[in-house]
C-alpha cells in the first residue's frame, strides 16, 4: 500500500531527525562542559539557552512523531472502511455484502448510518427478518421478509380466511 510506504518514510524521517537532535544535544553538552572551564558567563548562558532550545525541539519532534503515528493509523482505518464501503450492495432499506467481509460480516447495514459515517454500520436482525438501528432508529425488513402490506384487499382476504 503506497500510504504505508509514505507513513513509514515519514516515521523514519522523524527517527532520523530525532537521532540528529540527539547528536546536536550531545555536542551541546560537550560545549557546555567546555565553556564551563572558561571564565565567560555570557557564553555559558548562551550555551545553556541553546541546550534548552534543543531539548524543547526534541519534545516537539516526539509529539510530531506520535501525531504522525496516530494519523497513520486513522488513515489506515479510513482506507479500510472505504474499501468495504465500495463493496456494499444497496437493498430497499439496508446495505449488505454479497459475501461476508472480515470484521463486518454480511450485513445488513443501516442505510442512514452507513451513508453518514462512510463505513458499514451493522444492525441487529430478529428471527422475523426485522432489523432496527439503535443509533438512528431506522428499521425495516430484510428482502422477502416483510409482512404483507395492510391494504383493503389484504384485510378483506384475511377476514375471509378467518371466517
Ligand atoms: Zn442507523
Amino acid at each position: 500500500m503506497p500510504d504505508l510506504t509514505a507513513a513509514t518514510t515519514a516515521l523514519a524521517l522523524f527517527s532520523t531527525s530525532s537521532a540528529s537532535l540527539k547528536n546536536a544535544i550531545d555536542i551541546g553538552q560537550k560545549l557546555k562542559g567546555w565553556v564551563k572551564g572558561k571564565n565567560d558567563p555570557e557564553a555559558q548562558q548562551m550555551v545553556s539557552d541553546f541546550l534548552s532550545a534543543l531539548l524543547s525541539l526534541q519534545g516537539d519532534v516526539i509529539d510530531l512523531q506520535q501525531e504522525c503515528t496516530r494519523l497513520f493509523e486513522e488513515n489506515r482505518v479510513a482506507k479500510d472502511h472505504l474499501k468495504y464501503r465500495a463493496k456494499l450492495i444497496r437493498r430497499d432499506a439496508y446495505y449488505e455484502f454479497s459475501e461476508p467481509e472480515e470484521g463486518y460480516g454480511k450485513g445488513p447495514f443501516c442505510l442512514q448510518c452507513t451513508d453518514l459515517n462512510g463505513f458499514p454500520i451493522g444492525v441487529p436482525v430478529d428471527r422475523n427478518g426485522h432489523f432496527h438501528c439503535s443509533k438512528c432508529g431506522s428499521s425495516g425488513y430484510l428482502e422477502g421478509k416483510a409482512p404483507p402490506a395492510v391494504t383493503e384487499n389484504n384485510l378483506r382476504e384475511e377476514f375471509r380466511r378467518r371466517r
